[in-house]
């Protein structure tokens, strides 16, 4: 069964039939018209690994890894699968959340192709297997943007949806549900509404997204206008978000480990699409790879204090201003492929956080002197605050008020009851934490921060489960 669902309402609505769908286009077991997208734009995800990894490459289980190339491929694979299947993107969530213990992972990057462009409207329709990077190389020479994008390109359009994801402009934009106006959901069995709050931020557990359409924003030239600002302590930060409020893009770097007078040191960036026309090319391949697994020692207190300073200083200013490319600004990252390697064998973990403000200052300080106090910071942390546009999925993560988000090497006997301990100043402080990035959530602290989860738990199509979902939902069966 398939379903058509628009944003704000759904309806039910034979395959190939009227409104939310490019007259003429072929739907599925036709072929649907490739528009232009270059397949280099879509790293292969995991090119000679023998199993798919989440980010943090932890955890890690077997599953048995089925490529879905078309949308007539999902209800087949269900037919011959023995046992539970969970749709998967490009693995770039960081913990469990596109996982599957001993189970079928629907690997979606086959079905890619770019549907229809309306340049009128900035309305794309692809299907969901896209990446973001292969819409930014159809989408820049023509002039568009993403409306919302992650700090990393490498994501598909159906792995947006189903982690709800944020970007820089979350004051501005809200999350990526937020400019979806339709898109097409299959599953196994039939039935209800709602469809469209529980599958936006609904993991992928709700059905197969097969394409979605995505509202564009113009631009003019790939540059971004961007300022630098040096900030000490939680009090300028949130001076300096009040004062830049109307500014599109913004975000921080925090230095999670010093501590005294340099206590919560950051940078404060600010970026704006530049409205001077410029060249609009499509991106350069990155070039570098990190090419092995680094030793378990080589990120620790030292060297992350020693990163910390010379970052904080780059700037050489305590403001600057310039113009930049938008790779280096939405995807420093992204230049350095496999950089997760750099954490070693063992992987890495993420802690996420929003706390709405009413308590935002205080828990945000009190978590920051927690994780100054533990030393297992990495320099990778980033402060923000959330704006109020409200997420329309029913498990969205986004919540107005301030987000942190920090990676840290997984050092089992100190890091997990550390996210422990800050899981549950989390939720002492009111806040919650974000599934697309979690490998550690108790059930306790998972079904206090998103109390919709029994709700939810009944748009889950029955043959769809994650580990992270058995983890944390469903230990009496939800
Ligand atoms: C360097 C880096 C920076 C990041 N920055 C941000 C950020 O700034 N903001 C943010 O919000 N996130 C960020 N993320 C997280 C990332 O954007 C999300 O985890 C995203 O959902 C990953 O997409 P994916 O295609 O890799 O999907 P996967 O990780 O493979 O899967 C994610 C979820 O989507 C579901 N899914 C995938 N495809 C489909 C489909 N076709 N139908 C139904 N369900 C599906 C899966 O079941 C799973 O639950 C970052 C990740 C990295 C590695």
């Amino acid at each position: 069964m398939s379903l058509y669902i628009s944003a704000p309402f759904f309806f039910l609505k034979p395959p190939g039939a009227g409104s939310g769908y490019p007259i003429g286009m072929p739907v599925s077991t036709a072929e649907p018209e490739v528009l232009t997208t270059s397949p280099e734009a879509a790293p292969e995800p995991h090119a000679g690994q023998p199993q798919f990894e989440s980010w943090g490459r932890y955890p890690r289980y077997d599953a048995k890894v089925i490529p879905l190339n078309w949308r007539s491929d999902f209800p087949a694979v269900l037919a011959g699968a023995h046992g539970s299947a969970l749709p998967v993107g490009l693995g770039r969530s960081y913990g469990d959340v596109c996982l599957l213990k001993d189970g079928v992972l629907l690997q979606t990057t086959g079905m890619n192709r770019l549907i229809d462009f309306n340049p009128e409207t900035g309305v794309l329709t692809a299907e969901a297997g896209i990446s973001l990077a292969q819409i930014l190389d159809f989408a820049v020479p023509r002039g568009f943007f993403l409306p919302v994008t992650p700090g990393t390109k490498y994501v598909t359009l159906g792995g947006a949806i189903a982690n709800d994801i944020h970007g820089k402009n979350h004051e501005v934009a809200g999350s990526f549900g937020n400019h979806v106006p339709c898109f097409e959901l299959v599953r196994s069995p039939r039935e209800n509404p709602d469809w469209f709050a529980a599958t936006v931020g609904g993991m992928g557990l709700t059905g197969l997204i097969t394409w979605a359409q995505l509202r564009l924003r113009p631009i003019v030239s790939r540059g971004i206008d961007y300022e630098g600002i040096q900030y000490h302590g939680i009090d300028e930060f949130l001076d300096l978000k009040q004062r830049y409020q109307d500014v599109e893009y913004t975000v921080s770097w925090i230095d999670c480990v010093s501590t005294g007078k340099n206590f919560a040191r950051g940078i404060f960036m600010l970026g704006e699409h530049s409205k001077v026309p410029g060249e609009l090319k499509p991106s350069p391949e990155p070039k570098l790879v990190f090419p092995v697994d680094a030793p378990g020692f080589a990120l620790n207190r030292a060297s992350v204090s020693m990163f910390n300073t010379v970052f904080f200083h780059k700037q050489g200013k305590a403001h600057v201003k310039t113009v930049q490319d938008y790779e280096p600004f939405f995807y420093p990252l992204d230049k350095v492929l496999h950089w997760n390697r750099m954490y070693g064998r063992n992987g890495l973990v993420q802690f996420q956080y929003a706390i709405p403000w009413e308590h935002a200052k205080e828990g945000t300080v009190a978590i920051l002197r927690e994780i100054a106090r533990s030393g297992l910071a990495s320099f990778l942390a980033v402060l923000k605050a959330f704006g109020d546009v409200p997420s329309l999925g029913m498990m969205s993560f986004p919540t107005p008020g301030i987000m942190l988000a920090l990676d840290f090497p997984i050092k089992p006997n100190l890091t997990f009851p550390l996210l422990q301990r800050l899981g549950d100043m989390t939720l002492e402080f009111g806040g919650r934490l974000y599934s697309a990035k979690d490998a550690a959530m108790t059930p306790r602290q998972y079904q206090t921060f998103y109390p919709e989860w029994q709700r939810f738990a009944r748009f889950r199509d029955p043959m769809l489960t994650s580990s992270f979902w058995e983890r944390v939902a469903d230990t009496a069966g939800a």
